[in-house]
């Protein structure tokens, strides 16, 4: 790393994406005394094949699972955005809502989900990371962008690093073989969207992450493509 990396906001569009795309990584920090804040895009309540199940108590589910995994990985706090699923757009009232969170915190490092194109991909995902990239990207850091953000105090703020998670092209792998088993444990606090009985995803998890542990000779990895912003 290049400068000193000791508060971190990581954002994702639905409950549950950032444990499964960066959760050991997240464990590892807030272990080493790093911030970790997690700002929650969508409520995930079209997540369900369940008929019975209301969007409302969904959601209401969802959020109690995702600060359940927020007191597994040591998180410092967590936002919920709340956009309707599946409805994230690329909006001023979006980009608003992540400048506002950029500023307030001042993360010396944004992670989000790859937002690079591909044929099947939710469409909330690519939302999501597309406009964290905007608002990064120059709204956090012009003072005319978002004038309602100077009334409440939010001074402009320069992001200076971001990480994606789910890469397309990863450059960056973090050694989790520590963490793993918390991320998992994290992605278990999502009950709702756990269809699969734990021993079968986390066996499926650890031959992945021993995958892309390959690309820093051995053990368990997280992947990563790192975005540093000069200017
Ligand atoms: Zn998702």
């Amino acid at each position: 790393m290049t400068h000193r990396i000791d508060t971190v906001l990581v954002v994702t569009p639905h409950p549950d994406d950032a444990e499964g795309g960066a959760g050991g990584t997240i464990a590892k920090w807030t272990r080493e005394g790093k911030k970790v804040v997690l700002v929650v895009c969508t409520n995930g309540d079209k997540g369900t094949s369940d008929k019975t199940l209301k969007p409302e108590k969904l959601a209401a589910i969802r959020e109690k699972e995702q600060l359940d995994a927020a007191e597994v990985l040591g998180l410092e706090e967590v936002v919920f955005l709340r956009f309707p699923d599946q409805n994230l757009e690329d909006c001023r009232e979006l980009r608003l809502a992540l400048c506002r969170q950029i500023r307030k915190h001042r993360p010396d490092l944004v992670v989000t989900i790859d937002p690079t194109p591909r044929y099947i991909q939710h469409r909330d995902h690519y939302m999501a990371g597309r406009v964290t990239l905007d608002a990064v990207f120059p709204y956090a850091r012009d003072y005319l962008a978002f004038p309602e953000l100077m009334e409440e105090g939010l001074e402009p703020f320069k992001v200076r690093e971001v990480w994606l998670f789910r890469p397309q092209e990863p450059d960056t792998y973090v050694d989790i073989e520590d963490t793993f088993v918390t991320k998992v444990d994290a992605l278990y606090c999502h009950v709702s969207q756990m269809g699969r009985p734990r021993e079968e995803r986390e066996a499926w998890l650890r031959e992945r992450s021993g995958e892309t542990g390959e690309h820093i000779g051995g053990g368990l990895a997280e992947p990563f493509k790192r975005i540093v912003i000069e200017r």
